[in-house]
């Protein structure tokens, strides 16, 4: 499936649940934050439609994200009815760790092989500060784990944030000893917490006190990462920049929320309200010219998607 702008539209990012078992101080700054109420987050039946609608349009891959899909009941059975549907070719979790270790093998046996795992910190105490009180050994325990199994490629994914986590030696150290990919995030807007951004450019720029980096290709399905290795590295170093380095260009995906809404671009404040369609018994037919319609509304540049108000944040969009 092709956009106007000549991008291949083939990866479906898909937020099981706005719930989540953390409390990240830049991305659910608030204690008191409402929840949506179960009954307006799309089941399982209902993104598996959606999915399966998708396919048949040119969808090949999906992540499955949140708030923490882990938290959600079920969520290897539904992973497996997404492995099995016609044309899936790949299938991703987002998940912040805390409660992988304990589901590896049912996620494995349900098909899963690539795994993103989101860690700002490999310091105890930072993490425990960022994350509201998460436990990093959880999260450590669990990528040995899924490295054991054979789970491949593993990503770590970590939003830079000055003064908890701009000193990349630990991050450096970690894809030295392991075949993992550490990718490094500029902070998004969605956050309020704006004083903590540093540059992609900027971190990249500070790798050259470990030695001199290699551009590397990374791992497959990389997605808008630029990739970097030192010799000897048994993972990679990657940098995920929407802000300093523009990646539009190469953008080749759509978006639902939890709460069944289709997001053209990360950014946008227009969205699709399927779970509407899907309740007022649609047909498959005008299913498909949904999700056309979302795709003809990407925008070429996350700035021209950025007009208007925003409903919700990352946890119900998917971070
Ligand atoms: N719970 C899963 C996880 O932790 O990977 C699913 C995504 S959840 C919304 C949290 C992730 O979203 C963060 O770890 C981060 O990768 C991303 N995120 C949230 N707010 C962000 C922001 N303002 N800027 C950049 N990334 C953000």
């Amino acid at each position: 499936m092709k956009d106007k702008f000549d991008r291949q539209i083939d990866y479906l990012r898909l937020s099981v649940t706005d719930r989540c078992n953390l409390r990240c101080f830049y991305c659910s700054p608030s204690r008191n934050f409402v929840f949506l109420p179960p009954q307006e987050i799309l089941t399982y039946e209902e993104f598996l439609r959606l999915a399966r609608v998708a396919l048949e349009i040119g969808i090949t891959r999906f992540r499955i994200t949140g708030g923490e899909p882990l938290v959600r009941k079920g969520l290897a059975g539904f992973i497996r009815s997404l492995v099995e549907l016609k044309g899936t070719e790949d299938i991703a979790l987002t998940t912040n760790g805390i409660l992988l270790r304990d589901n590896l093998d049912s996620l494995w046996e349900a098909g899963l092989r690539r795994i993103n795992i989101s860690l700002d910190s490999l310091d105890p105490r930072v993490y425990g500060e960022i994350t509201g009180g998460g436990s990093l050994q959880n999260v450590l325990d669990a990528i040995e784990s899924a490295l054991e199994k054979g789970f491949s490629p593993v990503k770590i994914n970590a939003v830079l944030l000055k003064g908890k986590n701009d000193d990349l030696s630990p991050f450096v150290a970690l894809a030295t000893g392991r075949p993992v990919h550490v990718r490094f995030i500029e902070l998004m807007d969605f956050s309020p917490a704006q004083e903590y951004f540093v540059s992609g450019r900027e971190a990249m720029a500070r790798l050259a006190r470990f030695g001199k980096p290699e551009e590397a290709t990374g791992p497959e399905g990389s997605g808008p990462a630029r990739y970097f290795a030192f010799p000897g590295m048994k993972g990679s170093l990657g940098f995920i920049s929407p802000y300093s380095d523009h990646f539009c260009a190469t953008c080749n995906r759509l978006r639902i929320s939890a709460d069944g809404r289709l997001l053209p671009c990360l950014f946008s404040r227009w969205a699709v309200d399927l779970k509407k369609m899907l309740r007022s018994g649609i047909d498959d037919g005008s299913l498909k010219a949904a999700l056309r319609e979302a795709l003809s509304a990407k925008p070429r540049q996350r700035e021209e998607a950025a007009a208007g108000e925003r409903r919700n944040g990352l946890r119900t969009i998917g971070g």
